[in-house]
């Protein structure tokens, strides 16, 4: 079947008592057993039954096979939030003495947990430029546990060879785990890029309009044994399981996945288009313009779109407030991909706790403001642009 189709009808893992039609919420935190031998074997993971909602659910259960099936992938996982399930992948695959090698260019959180709290447990960054594969080649080294990737950075928009990432990872024996939030997996195969591990905040896109904090892991089986230490070690010991309530949402979520994503990367596209020549504009970064540096790499590997983020460079920091203060529609807020269109000064936000030096290298720009373009009419996000820059 299609993505389309699954999305709507991956089939429960067993029939609902009364044939409801969306996947009940299973509220509750442990279940009974018929005997001795069944309890030993749910806990011991030889049968597929829940024991204990930390772990296992099967509202959650149905959301995590539901991505599986989109994403082709071996299994998946899902977390409290985005930064659960980056922070259990990585603590998965390292152990003191290793080392990540990853970029600059990260979401905010993922560098402080990379380059602060996971240092402190003995497990070091090692940062590379990944557009240049030759010197991610050199940077490998026999602590490297895994490279670590986000498709298209934030702000920065840059976007790195997936394949040869994967190439130069596996030679290495190593896997290449990808943060893929900012194009969802209804659209392109991370795996047929050769990604091994792929981490996505489901709270952008797949939520379906910010209604809720998640994460998931996908795992295309071609790490040895990761996904089992996720189930048996990961989730019991850290228990950032996602809940049955989030679940049940984030599942009629992805019902709609595509069909949004499609029409939020249309409007993209026609705003970055409509605006890029606008006086007063310096600069608009989105890889679905013919023009930008990303574009041949973005259509190589994630087809027709490229997503609904794009940043725009105007004078200063002060016009970037000024700018943000005279939007009337386009909501001030953080977030990506909501339904509603958002805008964000990085700088002062999401990088505000960096000092001035660090932000200049991840070229953390003053004069960046990021937009996260939604489902209202083209028209009218256009004319909140145009009238954000009359100050
Ligand atoms: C939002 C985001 C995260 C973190 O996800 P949360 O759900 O907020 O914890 C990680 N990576 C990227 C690229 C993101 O945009």
């Amino acid at each position: 079947m299609k993505k389309q189709t699954l999305a709507i009808d991956t089939p429960y893992q067993h029939p609902d008592a009364y044939g409801a039609l969306s996947m009940p919420v299973y509220h509750c935190a442990a279940y009974e057993f018929d005997n001795a031998e069944e309890m030993a074997d749910a806990f011991c993971g030889r049968s597929d039954m829940p024991d204990y909602s930390r772990v296992t659910n099967p509202t959650v259960t149905y959301f995590e096979r539901k991505v599986a099936a989109l994403a082709e992938a071996a299994e998946a996982v899902a977390f409290s939030s985005g930064m659960a399930a980056i922070s259990n992948t990585l603590f998965c695959l390292a152990s003191q003495g290793r080392t990540i090698l990853t970029s600059r260019h990260l979401f905010g959180n993922t560098f402080a947990l990379i380059g602060g709290t996971m240092l402190r447990f003995g497990v070091r960054p090692k940062l590379c430029d990944l557009t240049d594969i030759e010197a991610v080649e050199n940077a490998i080294d026999d602590t490297t546990c895994c490279i670590f990737m986000e498709i298209i950075t934030n702000p920065q928009m840059e976007i790195a060879d997936i394949r040869a990432l994967a190439d130069v990872a596996h030679r290495h024996n190593i896997p290449l785990v990808a943060d893929t939030t900012t194009i969802p997996f209804t659209q392109f195969s991370a795996k047929a890029l050769g990604v091994d591990i792929e981490v996505v905040s489901s709270t952008k896109y797949i939520s379906g309009g910010a209604t809720s904090i998640g994460g998931v892991v996908i795992d295309y089986g071609t790490h040895p044994n990761f996904g089992k230490r996720m189930r048996q070690e990961m989730l019991m010991n850290l228990g950032a399981y996602m809940s049955p309530h989030v679940a049940y949402m984030q599942t009629v979520g992805l019902e709609t996945l595509d069909a949004r994503y499609r029409v939020q990367a249309d409007n993209a596209l026609t705003v970055a288009k409509a605006i890029k020549d606008i006086p007063g504009i310096q600069r608009v970064r989105y890889p679905g313009l013919a023009d930008d540096p990303y574009h041949d790499i973005a259509r190589r590997q994630f087809g027709e779109t490229s997503g609904a983020m794009l940043t725009i460079d105007i004078a200063s920091k002060e016009a970037c407030y000024k700018f943000i203060d005279n939007l009337r529609l386009i909501r001030r807020a953080t977030n990506l991909f909501d339904n509603r269109s958002l805008a964000i000064h990085p700088a002062s936000t999401i990088f505000g706790n960096f000092n001035e030096r660090q932000r200049e290298k991840m070229d953390i720009l003053d004069t960046t403001i990021r937009l996260s373009i939604g489902l209202e009419a083209a028209e009218d996000i256009i004319e909140d642009i145009k009238g954000g820059l009359k100050y």
